[in-house]
């Protein structure tokens, strides 16, 4: 067995295992047994090693080990945040179509490990939305008869959780229709199980460029050796490399982990792409992090690293609306309604546009 099976089959997914490898207090233990009955857990060997045990506020633990917090379920949360089911936008069951030139198609629910902010929580894990061959070929005929659909992002769930050859079936079908010219995946498996990224894995990835990967790390630690390693077979490929992340309180919410964060990626040849304000999922309230928040440190990014290692940062707007962008606004009017620039020091600067 290939050794990211092996780690994918040795995850841990029930509290007893968990157990003995972080130590939870009693009462902890029962709320968490709660918290399990309502929210799937799922994590890799792997990942358990990065977590620090000590400290029960590690960056790495809070997206992977279950809080007793996750009860808390707000009014404004929902199953479906970003309204990837919305009927409007969700032709079929593989496919959310919101933005004219690109689909998403969902291949599998399983994810490399479960994020305790999951935005699609309902689906990651659930075999009820497993899709079937014949759901996938309704996809491609769906793709067929859409001759704007220019882009095909392969989402989920994690599509890398797909094996070799129904991946390689996938990518070969996609590949086949003419209007399709760039395809795309989406993964965080490079943080939860980066032994995905085989060889052979690497070789169908290749064989379907263009081709794009974007990763889902959130924390410069997940960017481990190991990680890092397996990511240069990706890039030396000849394969994009883009990162999402997600802004989540605790984990990376401050100037100090984005730059990090920023710098670990541009290391590892990965361009930020995404800083995602938090969906609101179920049970995920103690992770958000306040938009103000979010674009003074976006503010900061600016002159701390290189420009092209800022990613945008962005609101999904809930219903199915789509992304906009929360970007800071550095040019504003000043009291007399002249335009003026701030610095990145905050001072003012007047511009005069015309
Ligand atoms: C985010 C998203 C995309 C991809 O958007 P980009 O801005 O191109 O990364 C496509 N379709 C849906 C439904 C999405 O939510
Ligand atoms: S990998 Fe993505 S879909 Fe899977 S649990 Fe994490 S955030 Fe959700």
């Amino acid at each position: 067995m290939s050794e990211w099976r092996k780690q994918d089959k040795n995850s841990v997914s029930d509290l007893d295992e968990l157990k003995k490898v972080i130590s939870l207090s009693p009462n902890e233990s029962e709320q968490l047994e709660k918290v399990c009955n309502i929210f799937r857990m799922k994590i890799t060997r792997y990942y358990l090693n990065l977590i620090d045990k000590k400290d029960p506020l590690d960056p790495l633990r809070k997206m992977a080990v279950p809080h007793v917090k996750e009860r808390v379920i707000k009014k404004d949360e929902s199953d479906d945040p970003i309204g990837d089911e919305n009927t409007d936008h969700h032709p079929i069951k593989a496919i959310t179509h919101r933005y004219p030139d690109r689909v998403l198609l969902y291949p599998t629910p399983e994810c490399g490990g479960h994020c305790r902010y999951c935005f699609r929580r309902r689906m990651a894990g659930n075999s009820g939305y497993r899709v079937s061959e014949n759901e996938l070929a309704a996809g491609y005929d769906y793709i067929k008869k859409n001759d704007a659909v220019h882009e095909v992002i392969l989402s989920g769930g994690d599509p890398l959780m797909s094996g070799d050859y129904r991946l390689k079936e996938i990518l070969e079908s996609l590949r086949k229709i003419p209007h399709v010219w760039t395809l795309r995946i989406h993964t965080r498996m490079p943080a939860w199980n980066p032994f995905r990224i085989t060889e052979r894995l690497v070789g169908i990835l290749s064989k379907a460029k263009p081709l794009c990967v974007v990763t889902h790390f959130n924390h410069a630690r997940e960017l481990t050796d190991i990680a890092v390693k397996y990511l240069a077979r990706l890039r030396d490929s000849g394969i994009m490399l883009l990162n999402q992340s997600v802004l989540l309180k605790g984990v990376n919410d401050s100037t100090y982990e984005q730059i990090r964060l920023g710098w670990a990626l541009i290391r590892a040849g990965v361009k930020p792409y995404y800083l995602h304000h938090l969906d609101k999922a179920k049970g995920t309230s103690h992770f958000r992090v306040d938009m103000t928040t979010g674009k003074q440190i976006q503010k900061q990014m600016r002159g701390a690293l290189p420009g092209y290692a800022i990613p945008h940062y962005v609101l999904d707007i809930p219903g199915g609306y789509g992304k906009i962008p929360l970007e800071y606004d550095f040019l504003t009017t000043d009291e007399k309604g002249r335009c003026v620039a701030e610095t990145r020091f905050g001072e003012f600067r007047p511009y005069q546009e015309l």
